[in-house]
């Protein structure tokens, strides 16, 4: 390791985290002394540009890790491939920052959203790892915190509108190739691969796989992780739900509070939230939309209002690039804060 800058390794590099990865560290002008990008058999040899140079994409092996001194190892290539390589690369000395959901719920890994509980990442020496949270929670735990600061939460219940690339770059191919097919009226072509419907023209309130309970394994990471990063127990209840848009997740948030709220507190919380940007000016037709958040690190925040029966409910509509906020940027932001507290 050259001072004050790492050697970074990217698993999943030609995936859509991985290559978000990228773009991020760039802009935050982040301290890459070497840069190992990683992927499978499949797509070793193929090349990636970082601040305008060409690196070959490598092949994940057993001694990767051994033969490279990693400094800081992220991880975008499915829990399966975490599950195996990613203690590999914990005992060869680097930190890793994992995007899967593979370690996200193990009691001895931090599970963080720097805006929430950067306190937390400290735990990274129990396992050498730390969890990046569901995509998802991430947009959302960042307005709750603030909120919860302030007037106490009650309980949660949430509907999310989740972009196709949540599903990776396959998910973002399968939207745009059943469209096309869709509009040629060729509708043998819109078979479904990766969904569990054509997603072309229609809402699957489907994402992952079910639970017992009747929730989704999607809806069950939303509960499960707001309540370990925000070191809370108060309930949430999620509905999880694929839409027809490629890019950023939408979300509408139904919060009761303990406390009473006035509007005008409300706003000024958020205004000063980290991370959040308030855009909630119906007059104007002005609230968050997906088109508007993708490529940014932003979550938006908008449609804040008062419940019409229930002085102590308030509902809101959030919208966050997913691959960024919820994924991508929320890597690097720990990466950056790993790096200050060590
Ligand atoms: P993706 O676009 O499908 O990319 C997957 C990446 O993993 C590719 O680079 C692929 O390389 C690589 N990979 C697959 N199998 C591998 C193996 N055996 N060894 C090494 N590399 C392998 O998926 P993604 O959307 O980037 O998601 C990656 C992970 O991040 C998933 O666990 C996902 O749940 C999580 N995540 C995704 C999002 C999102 O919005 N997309 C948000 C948060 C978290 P090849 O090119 O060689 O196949």
């Amino acid at each position: 390791m050259k001072m004050n800058s790492y050697n970074i390794a990217i698993v999943g590099a030609t995936g859509a985290v991985g290559e978000e990865i990228l773009n991020v560290l760039d802009e935050m002008k982040f301290p890459v002394n070497a840069l190992l990008p990683l992927a499978s058999a499949k797509s070793a040899g193929e090349r990636v540009e970082f601040r305008g140079e060409e690196y070959v994409v490598k092949e994940l092996t057993e001694t990767t890790f051994d033969e490279n001194e990693i400094d800081i190892a992220f991880f975008s290539a499915g829990g399966s491939v975490s599950a195996h390589f990613a203690p590999l690369a914990a005992a060869s000395g680097a930190v890793v920052i994992d995007n899967t959901s593979h370690f996200r719920m193990q009691e001895n890994v931090p599970l963080v959203v720097p805006e929430c509980n950067p306190q937390d990442i400290e735990k990274w020496r129990e396992t050498g790892i730390i969890a990046n949270p569901n995509c998802s929670t991430i947009q959302m735990v960042q307005i709750l915190k603030p909120l919860d600061d302030a007037f106490d939460i009650e309980r949660v219940d949430v509907s999310t509108y989740q972009a196709t690339s949540g599903a990776g770059k396959k998910g973002m191919e399968e939207l745009v190739m059943q469209l096309q097919s869709f509009f040629a009226f060729k509708l043998d072509e819109c078979e479904p691969h990766v969904f569990q419907h054509r997603i072309a023209m229609n809402v699957i309130p489907h994402i992952d796989v079910f639970k017992d309970n009747g929730y989704t394994k999607e809806e069950m990471k939303m509960v499960n992780e707001t309540q370990k990063i925000l070191h809370k127990n108060f309930p949430v209840s999620a509905t999880c739900v694929r839409v027809p848009v490629l890019r950023s997740h939408s979300e509408a948030i139904t919060i009761k509070f303990k406390k009473d709220f006035n509007l005008e507190r409300v706003r000024e919380v958020l205004c000063s939230a980290p991370s959040v940007v308030v855009v909630d000016n119906p007059a104007q037709n002005e609230y968050p939309m997906p088109l508007n958040a993708s490529d940014t690190n932003e979550t938006y925040v908008g449609r804040i209002r008062r419940d019409n029966f229930d002085e102590k409910i308030l509902h809101l509509w959030c919208c966050a690039d997913q691959i960024r906020v919820g994924a991508a940027t929320n890597a690097v932001r720990i990466a950056m804060k790993w790096i200050e507290n060590n």
